[in-house]
Parts: C-alpha cells; sequence; structure tokens
C-alpha cells in the first residue's frame, strides 16, 4: 500500500507540475484576452473606416466593429458624392481594406439608439466612437417653407443618390424656373443635375427613377441665391468652373453684385483669389453668350423671408442685402428696406446639413447641431469624429485627418485595459433577442454583386437597390 502511494507521488510530480504549467499559461492567455482592446465605431462613413484604418495601425491588437444604421456601407460616399463624380468614390476601395481586415466586422442594419443603445455599447466595448454623420437639414424657419414644391435639397440629393427614405420625394420638375437656396458645394450638386444633359447623366450610378424624372424636367433657369456677397460664397473654384463649362447652358451674373470687387481681387488669399477670378472671368464672357438654352443664375446679397403660393409655390421674396463688418470673409448680411420677388416654381433648401442626437445619453449641443466634445473626446470611453462631431463642414481628406486624430486619440488612451469586455458577443445577444438581421461585409458584397449586374444591364456602374426589405432578402440569400 506504502509501495502503492510512493509510486502515485511519484508518477504525479510531474503531473501536478505540468498541471500548474497549464494554470500559469492559462492565466497568461487570459490575461492576453483581457487586454485585448474592443472598439466600436457607430455610422460607417469615411469618419467611420479612417477611425478604424488608424485604429488597426496603431494598435496590433484592437478590435474594430463598425456599426451602421443601413444595411449598406459608405454613408455619404453612396448617398451624397454626386453620380457624375465617379472618382471622388474611389475611397471606397480603401474602405473595402479596412472592412475586409480579419480584425474588423461590419454589422449593417443596427440602428443605434434605437436597436441598442449607446450606455449598452459602452459597457460591451472599451471604447465607442460616434461617427454617425449629421442626418438632418437645416431649416430657414420663414413662412410658406412647407408648401408643395419647397424641397429639402439633402432630400433632393438623398433621392438621385437612392436614399430609401428618400426614394419617394414628392417633387415636380414640370416647372421652368427653380431656385436653389444657399450656395454651398451642395446647392452647387444640386444645380448641376437639375442642368446637366441628360445624356451625362445616362452613364451614372443615378437612380433610375431619378434619370427618368429628370430626362422630363422642364426646368430651365436655376437660380442659387446667397445672403452675402461673390467675396463670401461657399461654394468652390472646381465646382464652379464644372457649372460654367455646362453644355447647353449659360451662366448670367449680375454685374451689380460685383461692385468693389475687382478692385480688391488682387489683395485676396490664394483659394478665394482663384475662385474670384473665376466668376469674374465668367462675368465678362457671359455677356457675349447667347447660344445656350438653359441658364444658371448665381444671385447674391438676397435673404430669404417667404415662400409664397396658395398650394403650389409661386415666388420667393427676398430681403436685398448689404454686408457689415470689416474683416471681408466673416462680413454680416444686414436686410435693408428693399424687396426683391424671384418667380419660381421649384424651390431647393440647401443651407447645410444638422447632426442629431441619436440617443439620449450622449451630450449633445443642440445649437451647433454637433455630439459635445474636445478634440474628439466625448466623455469617459466615448468619442466622436467626423460631421457628427464637427458639424457638417469639410470634405471627405478633412473628415479623414479628424478621423486619424481621434483614432490615435483613443488607441493612446487605450493603454491599460483593466477588464475584459464581451465585444460583439453582448451586442448579438441583444440583437438576436430583438430579432434584428445582422448584415456583415460578406453580405453588403451580395447586395453589391446585384447592383452591379442590374446596372451592366443599364450601362451604368450599378443601380442601386433603394428598398430595405429587398436589401435584407439579398443579404440573407
Ligand atoms: P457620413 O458620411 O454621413 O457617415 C455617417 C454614417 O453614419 C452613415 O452611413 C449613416 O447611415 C450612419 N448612421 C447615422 N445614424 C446612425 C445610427 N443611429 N446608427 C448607426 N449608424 C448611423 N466631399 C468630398 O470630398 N467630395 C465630394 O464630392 C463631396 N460631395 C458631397 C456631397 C454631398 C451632398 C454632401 C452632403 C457632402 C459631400 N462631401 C464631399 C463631404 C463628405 O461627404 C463628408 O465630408 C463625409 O461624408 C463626412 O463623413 P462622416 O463619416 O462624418 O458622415
Ligand atoms: P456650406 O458649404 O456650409 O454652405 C451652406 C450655404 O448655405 C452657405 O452659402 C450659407 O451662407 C448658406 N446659408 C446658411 N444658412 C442660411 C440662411 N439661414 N439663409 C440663407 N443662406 C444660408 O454647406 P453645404 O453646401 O451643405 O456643404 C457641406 C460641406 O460639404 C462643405 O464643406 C462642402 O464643401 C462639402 N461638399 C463638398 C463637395 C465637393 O467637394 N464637390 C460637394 C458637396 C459638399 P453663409 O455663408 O452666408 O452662411
Amino acid at each position: 500500500m506504502r509501495a502503492l502511494c510512493i509510486s502515485t507521488m511519484f508518477r504525479s510530480l510531474p503531473y501536478m507540475e505540468m498541471k500548474r504549467n497549464l494554470i500559469r499559461s492559462s492565466i497568461r492567455l487570459l490575461s492576453t484576452e483581457q487586454r485585448i482592446p474592443k472598439v466600436c465605431i457607430v455610422g460607417a462613413g469615411p469618419a467611420g473606416f479612417y477611425a478604424a484604418q488608424q485604429l488597426l495601425k496603431s494598435s496590433s491588437d484592437v478590435r474594430v466593429d463598425i456599426l451602421e444604421k443601413l444595411p449598406v456601407p459608405f454613408g455619404l460616399v453612396r448617398f451624397g458624392v454626386a453620380p457624375d463624380h465617379p472618382e471622388v468614390k474611389n475611397v471606397i476601395n480603401t474602405f473595402h481594406k479596412t472592412a475586409t481586415n480579419s480584425r474588423v466586422q461590419f454589422l449593417g442594419n443596427v440602428n443605434i439608439g434605437t436597436d441598442v443603445t449607446v450606455d449598452q455599447l459602452q459597457q460591451f466595448y472599451h471604447a465607442v466612437l460616434l461617427t454617425y454623420g449629421a442626418q438632418q437639414d437645416r431649416l430657414l424657419d420663414i413662412p410658406g417653407e412647407h408648401l408643395n414644391n419647397v424641397i429639402s435639397g439633402r432630400r433632393f440629393v438623398g433621392w438621385y443618390n437612392g436614399v430609401p427614405s428618400d426614394k419617394d420625394l414628392d417633387i415636380n420638375l414640370d416647372v421652368e424656373e427653380a431656385v436653389v437656396l444657399g450656395q454651398g458645394n451642395v446647392a452647387m450638386d444640386i444645380a448641376r443635375i437639375l442642368l446637366t444633359p441628360i445624356d451625362k447623366l445616362k452613364n451614372t450610378d443615378i437612380t433610375s427613377f431619378a434619370l427618368e424624372r429628370l430626362s422630363r424636367s422642364r426646368v430651365q433657369r436655376v437660380s442659387m441665391v446667397g445672403r452675402r456677397g461673390p467675396l463670401q460664397a461657399a461654394f468652390t473654384t472646381a465646382e464652379l468652373r464644372e457649372l460654367i463649362k455646362l453644355d447647353s447652358c449659360k451662366t448670367l451674373w449680375r454685374v451689380q453684385d460685383f461692385a468693389g470687387v475687382r478692385e480688391i481681387v488682387l489683395t485676396l488669399a490664394r483659394p478665394r483669389k482663384r475662385l474670384t477670378e473665376l466668376m469674374l472671368k465668367s462675368l465678362d464672357e457671359s455677356a457675349n453668350d447667347s447660344t445656350h438654352a438653359k441658364e444658371f443664375h448665381p444671385i447674391f446679397l438676397r435673404g430669404p423671408i417667404e415662400f409664397h403660393g396658395a398650394n403650389e409655390l409661386e415666388s420667393i421674396r427676398f430681403t436685398v442685402n448689404h454686408l457689415r463688418g470689416d474683416n471681408i470673409q466673416n462680413q454680416v448680411a444686414e436686410a435693408t428696406d428693399e424687396i426683391e420677388v424671384i418667380s419660381c416654381g421649384l424651390a431647393l433648401r440647401s443651407i447645410g446639413y444638422k447632426s442629431v442626437q441619436i440617443d439620449d445619453t450622449i451630450p449633445f449641443d443642440a445649437k451647433k447641431g454637433r455630439v459635445k466634445n474636445v478634440s474628439g473626446k466625448v466623455d469617459n470611453n466615448l468619442y466622436s469624429a467626423g460631421w457628427a462631431a464637427t458639424g457638417p463642414v469639410g470634405v471627405i481628406l478633412s473628415t479623414m485627418t479628424n478621423a486619424f486624430q481621434v483614432g490615435n486619440l483613443i488607441c493612446k488612451e487605450l493603454t491599460s485595459l483593466s477588464e475584459n469586455k464581451t465585444g460583439s458577443d453582448g451586442l448579438r445577444k441583444i440583437l438576436d433577442c430583438k430579432g434584428i438581421q445582422i448584415v456583415s461585409y460578406k453580405d453588403w458584397e451580395k447586395i453589391d454583386r446585384v447592383e452591379q449586374e442590374r446596372g451592366q444591364q443599364m450601362k451604368k456602374p450599378r443601380e442601386k437597390i433603394v428598398d430595405v426589405a429587398e436589401m435584407l432578402k439579398i443579404a440573407a440569400n
């Protein structure tokens, strides 16, 4: 008996040693597992993808989940960038690389604030980054704004670009005169789409129903009206040049809008100088131009005060403004007693987008229309980047710079993690309970393929699917 016990003891010594080693290594494994940082990004637009790219670059073990309200990714690159600017959409190739990285998951069809709360995400992940953009538009708050054919520019863009909720936009193009209110690059896109010969749009990814309606459009004259002067115009040189050069369209400026401008153009800083020179050149040339069917009228120093009409829009009343202030760029528009009325049957309001508070717990500045943050930090493990954080200004490049900075900040603050987090496991449990169909990146690729196949038959790069139920059906097959 004793001999047996001793021999068992001898045999079990290495066994116990092995067991101890096993326990030690599983503790090591567990602590490594604990140290894996899990980050969740809300919104699959440029800010979301660029922040993810930066996180992957700065941390060798971070896991990133990108959550998106729609079943399809890329935000305004898909739904904002104009169909006749396909080269801008090449950034999607970079986003694709990020999305197919083994440390990244795309979870589409997940609406944060409705399907899951930000508070829950903060429990599941070490860091939560809000990059959900600016999904609403600013209102003028003037009488008549709800008349028929006073249209949100944001929704018009969504209509020709295939935003599911804008597919049934009630717009009447059976009118000759349209006014675009605001003079940013979105206003430029809108004016250009209305004035471009239909043949130039046919082979783009514009929705086929918008193409069909635009082909029957009677719009001949588009005025783009700004409350300030040519020196404060928000559009940029390349976009203006494109419009000026449009076939079958002449640009007509008002000479009086440029009073005093020629005298100071040489003193302006470079981008503004180039833009102003282009306007002056076009002003000089347009006097002799009488060959074109359609007209583009940029009009300055007019502030909209009322949309007029019985049911249908008939005209817009404007105050004639003058500028006050010393610094040219910051001069403000001040109304005089003079009024101008411009006849039109269609008005497109394009005075900027605004972000919304998608969840009550997000610190939000309602006045500025953006998530409250300091250089991307909101509070605790909550961050924000892109238009949700900065407000709706800037191009993809500036959004990228901002997202890289915030991605870096998150990495810096993720260095000492005290607890393990469930990541997408916790999130999936909640979504499963609610019966929400998660669309993976592979599922999106199925939708992408169908869109491209349909497009091929119509000689277009793609025919966008505009029905969420149809997207989900394709994703599930
Ligand atoms: P977004 O691109 O808006 O992405 C936000 C994402 O968050 C969206 O996918 C949205 O569906 C998602 N989301 C929203 N709410 C939720 C929620 N509750 N839960 C989950 N997800 C949510 N820049 C250029 O450089 N060139 C151009 O030609 C150009 N054209 C433009 C045209 C238009 C009409 C507009 C409006 C902008 C254009 N820009 C262009 C600017 C560019 O699109 C922006 O700089 C950029 O898209 C901002 O990126 P973002 O990720 O912050 O927002
Ligand atoms: P934006 O550039 O801010 O322009 C908004 C315009 O609306 C300005 O002319 C502004 O005039 C006017 N406005 C604001 N409030 C008004 C009011 N109450 N009454 C009358 N006019 C008012 O905005 P955006 O056009 O929506 O563009 C957003 C961003 O996307 C911009 O940075 C833009 O460059 C970018 N974008 C880029 C491209 C491109 O690169 N091709 C295309 C589209 C958009 P004030 O200046 O007087 O305020």
